[in-house]
């Protein structure tokens, strides 16, 4: 871009004016879940019988026989076409970032010689999609390419424009699973049926175990003439060079701010639209950086929250175009400010509306809940490395281990009260009645466990699991996965750590000791194990990075390394013992990480190297050269002496110029021999490594050079938007 254009811009971008969203004349309870056939629309295009049978298949997990099926098609058919649809698609969620769709029309021959509007009970339940191009991690070989897609009847269907969107699982010929989906679902009935048994000691009643996702999801808008203008932006999703604004984010003001009309515009569409797809938008505001913002639904069941976030990631992209935004989900697009993320506040309750992690009214409650608070420890504590690896991806990497978000290392928040409360029934073995001192006092009637008032401003911001009232917050996940890889990991390590539980507490039982004495007596072991996983103080010190080395815990920041963790022989033994995922299903998706960190730095290296030698060297070339002209001309009308004095800075300039192109157009040569050696590399996590020693680094190394020229070259040539410009214009 000449840097007339990128003026020319600018200052168009400056002047846009926000997109009429029309206020609608319907409140949002009105049309909440227009497009989603739901239970209301199930009733209304169903008949008794095969709306009793689905609900059976969806709460019971019942098998959906093809006859019901068809029916079940014939009224989504019905529903849908009143509101346009012509299409239908399965949708599913690959391991790839996003999702995937393959549209078919309704129709069919009438063998008459026409056409008419068909949708089967077998289209509705599966398909084929000739999937080869999707990442199997080498489980499916090319000549059984086939992959099944599944109805999951426990996400409704909804309408997308003139589409009908079945939710789908993606399995392999085989039977592996090649998604998020499946594994997740298996995860969800594992810690259901773990929650449910733990459970029924205190609430007998309790026939089920839910897991919720509230996820909060941060995003960066950018308004799209710039960001054309920005072809790392556009290629990567996050600028590989651009020096940090005068300003930025240390005015503390973008926080909570009033939201910037343009914005609030398409905030406002955003969440009709959302909302019409029944996803329960509830809080939108400014976050910490210039340009970030964050939208949180209520929470929902985890299985439902994913396909709406991954939903409302593509809602976000399309409806940020229509306000001529794009809607940057990258980690990290700007350095120098905060990065996204997407906090996944998660808990357990039973179908009885009682909320697992949530303390109670009576002693017994608040037995479960420490119960609940302390398993939920172990899990952590016994998988925080592939906790970890369920996060890390090479764009992740920007965030985490950075003076912002979550420290690459993995531990648990839980607040002074409650730790306190750990820490005193670790401590007393006996039966007596006990107290925490001052407000915080509340006796229970049953030893050892004081009813509690949780204190919920008691927040620390630096940890990446923290406890905040009545659930767990897992702070790490970055802004563009797939929450499910870290919601498969979380809830198979709770499930395990419950089974675990009640076996030791059914050993004792069996025993003859009093069912709340063994629970007690267990709780209180796993409150000594899990010791090391807590931690209340600064997650972002380099304190403690050494005290949590000393304590064992991983410190690992290299994300070829953590993703190791996929592999632990703990990691293996606890999804085969779970029915979650095989050795086999493991190491494809080890694979397929590594696989995406490689190609995700590939492709940074090489616009990194284009842009280096196409626009920045040759415009730094041309600002040296009209500086050479004018120290020539000086000398040209001065005196040797005057003219010497007159052109120092200049020189010095020239000089600057010259020694950063130099470093430059070594260093990008350097970056290409060494991925060229990478590539060579036949073993996946060694090339993966390669990549993450030496090629992701030179990066910044060069990058240090190219933000200086920025500094110095005339404004008039530079050809890249800079950060003042997409970072403020709103
Ligand atoms: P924050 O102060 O962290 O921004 P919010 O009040 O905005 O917290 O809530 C964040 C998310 O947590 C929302 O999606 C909310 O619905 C969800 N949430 C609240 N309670 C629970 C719970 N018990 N389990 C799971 N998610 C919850
Ligand atoms: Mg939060």
């Amino acid at each position: 871009m000449s840097s007339s254009l990128r003026f020319q811009v600018v200052a168009e971008a400056f002047k846009k004016k926000p997109v009429d969203v029309p206020n609608r004349e319907d409140r949002p309870s009105e049309f909440f879940a227009k497009y989603v056939f739901n239970r209301q629309k199930m009733m209304k295009y169903l008949s008794d019988d095969v709306y009793r049978k689905m609900c059976d298949v969806i709460d019971n997990g019942a098998r959906l026989d093809l006859q019901t099926a068809d029916q079940v098609a014939e009224g989504m058919k019905k529903w849908a076409m009143q509101l346009g649809a012509t299409h239908c698609t399965h949708w599913f969620q690959p391991l790839t970032e996003g999702t995937a769709e393959k549209h078919d029309g309704f129709v069919e021959h009438d063998w008459k010689g026409g056409m008419v509007e068909e949708f089967t009970g077998k289209q509705l339940v599966q398909q084929e999609p000739d999937a080869s191009s999707f990442p199997s991690g080498g489980i499916r070989s090319t000549f059984e390419a086939r992959g099944y897609s599944a109805w999951d009847p426990s996400s409704p269907v909804f309408v997308i424009g003139d589409t009908l969107m079945i939710p789908t699982i993606f399995i392999s010929y085989t039977g592996e699973s090649l998604d998020y989906k499946a594994p997740l679902k298996k995860a969800l009935s594992a810690v259901d049926k773990a929650a449910t048994a733990v459970a029924q000691y205190f609430y007998p009643d309790t026939t089920k175990v839910i897991s919720n996702l509230g996820w909060e999801q941060e995003y960066f808008l950018v308004d799209e003439d710039l960001y054309a203008a920005r072809p790392d932006l556009l290629m990567t999703g996050r600028t590989l060079m651009g020096h940090d604004s005068a300003r930025n984010q240390q005015m503390d003001d973008h926080y909570f701010g009033s939201i910037p009309p343009r914005v609030a515009a398409f905030m406002k569409d955003l969440e009709i639209r959302a909302l019409e797809l029944g996803i329960p938008c509830k809080t939108r505001h400014n976050e910490v950086a210039p340009n970030q913002f964050e939208l949180a639904p209520i929470f929902e069941e985890t299985n439902l929250a994913i396909d709406h976030n991954m939903l409302i990631m593509s809602l976000m992209r399309r409806t940020a175009r229509k306000h001529g935004f794009r809607c940057l989900l990258h980690e990290k697009p700007f350095a120098g400010i905060n990065g996204s993320g997407k906090h996944n506040n998660w808990s357990l309750a039973t179908d009885t509306g009682i909320l697992l992690h949530a303390p109670g009214k009576t002693p017994l409650d608040n037995l479960r809940f420490v119960t609940f608070i302390v398993e939920t420890l172990m899990a952590v504590h016994r998988h925080g490395g592939l906790l970890k690896a369920s996060i890390v991806s090479a764009t992740n990497a920007h965030r985490l281990g950075g003076h912002e978000a979550p420290p690459a290392i993995v531990s648990s928040f839980l607040g002074t009260q409650l730790s306190e409360l750990l820490t005193k029934l670790e401590e007393s073995d006996n039966d007596e009645l006990f107290n925490l001192s001052g407000k915080q006092s509340f006796s229970l009637g049953i030893p050892q466990i004081p009813e509690l008032l949780l204190d919920n401003t008691d927040r620390n911001r630096t940890s990446p699991f923290a406890f905040t009232g009545n659930r767990f917050e897992f702070r790490a996940v970055g802004s563009q996965a797939n929450c499910a890889a870290a919601m498969i990991v979380l809830n198979t390590a709770m499930a395990e750590a419950l089974n675990h539980f009640k076996e030791r507490v059914d050993a004792l039982i069996a025993k003859g000791e009093d069912k709340i004495k063994a629970i007690l007596n267990v709780v209180r072991e796993d409150i000594k194990s899990c010791r090391d996983i807590r931690f209340d103080g600064n997650g972002y010190s380099e304190e403690w990075r050494q005290e949590a080395a000393r304590r064992g815990l991983d410190v690992e920041t290299s994300a070829p390394l953590v993703l190791d963790h996929y592999l632990d022989p703990e990691t293996i033994r606890m999804f085969e013992s779970m029915n979650v995922l095989t050795k086999a299903e493991l190491e494809a998706r080890n694979e397929i990480k590594l696989e995406t960190y490689i190609k995700k730095i590939q492709i940074e290296a090489r616009i990194f190297g284009d842009l280096c030698l196409n626009h920045i060297v040759p415009v730094a070339t041309r600002y040296q050269s009209q500086l050479i002209d004018n120290v020539s001309k000086v000398q040209s009308i001065f005196k040797a002496e005057q003219a010497a004095t007159l052109s120092a800075n200049n020189v010095t300039l020239i000089e600057h110029i010259s020694e950063h192109n130099a470093f430059i157009i070594e260093h990008v040569q350097k970056l290409i021999d060494e991925r060229r050696v990478a590539n060579r590399i036949p073993t996946i996590r060694e090339r993966a490594i390669a990549y993450h020693d030496r090629v992701a680094p030179l990066l910044e190394t060069i990058r240090y050079h190219v933000d200086h020229l920025e500094l110095i070259v005339d404004d008039e040539l530079w050809p890249l938007p800079k950060y003042r410009e997409m970072l403020f214009i709103r």
